[in-house]
Order: structure tokens, then sequence, then C-alpha cells
């Protein structure tokens, strides 16, 4: 696999030393290291592998998308949700402490605007699927505004206290709205909710594009919602995998070919920003 990846010129291994790994939230945290080189290849929706170097447990490392990423000072910022044995382990890592890092892997959002220039964007993420977007915004504020699609973020979360980096957002410039399923910020519901107000039944047709991340439920609703309406839409898939490097198959989705037969694609190389209109969604 090392020499698998040293054969690319697009993609970065190393040692990285972290600089932060702060809570955000009760269940999430954001870290962030020190890697120049990765900063400045990484494109918005692109992910990168972490695993730690003490030990081999787990023996894998586990991809997290690129939050943000400054090739000026080299700091990398990825946002992760403690959920088993490698988000807890790093949620034990301290400040100075290293680990491996590859990437950036996968499509990115580019994949998405190929050939069109959408005058609307709503870009919908559930929990932890907000993590790919900030890059994205980033990107999309050097943009002269006139030139600009009107870009909405809608974020859903199951209560205000889950309801994390707005502020990231809004400092540039996003119309940012919030989902809360119990109401305790934002429109009380789910993200689809939000974007039912975004694009009202019964309305003219809309030059939009959608982009979605988060659990597999609600990108589910989310491409239903947009096929109902017409809207091109393209979800950013988080499926469970173990290279990342398109070698070992463990993260394949099913994917219609323009003939209409079944394929598989590998969210790592592939993906994981895939059409939503060819996924199988059951
Ligand atoms: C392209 C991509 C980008 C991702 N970006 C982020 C990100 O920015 N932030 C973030 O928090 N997470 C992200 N994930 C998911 C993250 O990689 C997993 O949560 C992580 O690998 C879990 O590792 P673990 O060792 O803690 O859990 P494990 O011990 O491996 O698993 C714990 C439990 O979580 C389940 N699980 C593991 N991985 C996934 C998954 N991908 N989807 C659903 N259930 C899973 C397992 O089945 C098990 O029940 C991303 C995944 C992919 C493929």
């Amino acid at each position: 696999m090392i020499e698998h990846i040293e054969q690319r010129k697009d993609l970065w291994t190393g040692e990285v030393e972290i600089l932060s790994n702060e809570p955000i939230c009760d269940s999430m945290r954001k870290i962030a290291v020190r890697a120049p080189e990765f900063a400045s290849l990484v494109k918005p929706g692109q992910f990168l592998m972490l695993r730690s170097l003490d030990g081999a447990d787990p023996l894998l490392g586990r991809p997290f998308a690129a939050y943000d990423a400054d090739p000026e000072t080299g700091r990398v910022e990825a946002i992760y949700a403690i959920v088993g044995k490698g988000t807890n382990r790093l949620a034990r890592a301290r400040v100075g402490d290293k680990l491996a890092l590859w990437g950036p892997l996968g499509n990115g959002w580019e994949v998405a605007f190929r050939d069109k220039s959408p005058k609307r964007l709503a870009l919908v993420a559930g929990g932890v699927g907000l993590a790919p977007f900030y890059l994205l915004v980033k990107e999309l504020a050097k943009i002269p505004e006139s030139e600009r699609p009107e870009t909405t973020y809608l974020f859903g979360s199951r209560s205000a206290s889950r309801a994390i980096c707005l502020d990231d957002f809004r400092a540039l410039g996003v119309d940012a709205r919030v989902a809360t399923e119990d109401g305790s910020l934002g429109t009380k519901g789910f993200v689809t909710d939000a974007l039912a107000d975004l694009f009202p039944a019964g309305a003219e047709a809309f030059d939009a594009l959608v982009l979605a991340c988060g659990p597999s439920p609600m990108l589910r609703a989310v491409a239903n919602f947009a096929f109902e309406r017409g809207l091109e839409c393209w979800t950013s898939l988080e499926s469970p995998m173990a290279c990342g490097m398109g070698m070992c198959f463990s993260c394949v989705v099913e994917w219609k070919t323009d003939d209409g037969t079944w394929d598989y694609k590998r969210t790592c190389v592939d993906g994981p920003v895939f059409d939503a209109s060819r996924l199988k969604w059951n």
C-alpha cells in the first residue's frame, strides 16, 4: 500500500503533530494538526485518513472529511464524532502527539459542479456531516458576489447543544439556518423541513443544486425531496471503509449505469460525492 501511495503525486502521507483536540459538544471534537503539504493539495469535499502511531489497535486508519485547511499556516482541521475504538482513541490523543495522516482522498464536491453554474445552492448537513462543507463555503466566498450562486447552508441536529460550528459558517457570510428535532433552535423538525421552506411545492422550476452529507436516513430523505421537486442532488457518503485507496472494495455502493443496469462504485476513490439519482436508496 505504501508503494501505491508514494506513486501518487496528488497524495501526501506522513506523520503530523496534533495542535489541538478540543470538545465542541458532548460527543464531538475538533482536531487540528500541522500538515502543510496536505493543506496545499486538498479540495473541498475530499477526506483524509488518520491513524494512531502507537500500537496496532485499531490497525486501520479512519476517514474524516477535511473541515478546514490553511496552506499558509499548514493547519488542517477535522471534526469527529466519538463512536467506536478509533475515535475514542483519537479523543484521548494530546497536543504534541503524532498521528499518521494520508490524503487528500476522494473526488470532492467539484464533481457536482462540472459543466454547470447553478443560480442557487443548498448545502444540507446532518450532525457531523457538516464537516465537508466548510472548505466549500470558504471557496465560494472567494467568488465575486455577482457570479456566486445564492447559497443557503442548512444544518440539522437533535438539539441546540449539538448545533455546532454555525459561527464558523456565518463568519463567511453564508445564510446559515438550523433545524433541531426538539425545536430548541431554528425550525422544529428535520433538516428536510428547512429544505422544504427553501424550495416550496408548486413554485416555478429552480435552477438549483442540492449538496448533502449526513446519516443515511437523512441523505435518503434529502434525495427523495430533491427528486420530487426536480432538483439535482449530490450526496457525500460516509460508507465504512478500510484502505481509503480503492484496493479493498469494502466501501462499495450500488450505482446505476447509463443503460439503467446496476454496477458498483467504491466510495473512497469514485466518491465520496455521488449523483444521488445514480445511487440505490433502499
Ligand atoms: C469519506 C468519509 C468521510 C467521513 N468524515 C467524517 C467526519 O468528518 N467526521 C466524523 O465524525 N466521521 C466521519 N466519517 C465516519 C468515520 O470515519 C467513522 O465514524 C469512524 O471511522 C468510526 O471509527 P471508530 O473506530 O471510532 O468506530 P468503529 O469501532 O469502527 O465502529 C463503531 C460503530 O460505528 C459504526 N461505524 C463505523 N464507521 C461508520 C461509518 N462510516 N458510517 C456509519 N457507521 C459507522 C460501526 O459499524 C460500529 O457500529 C467519514 C467516513 C467516510 C467514509
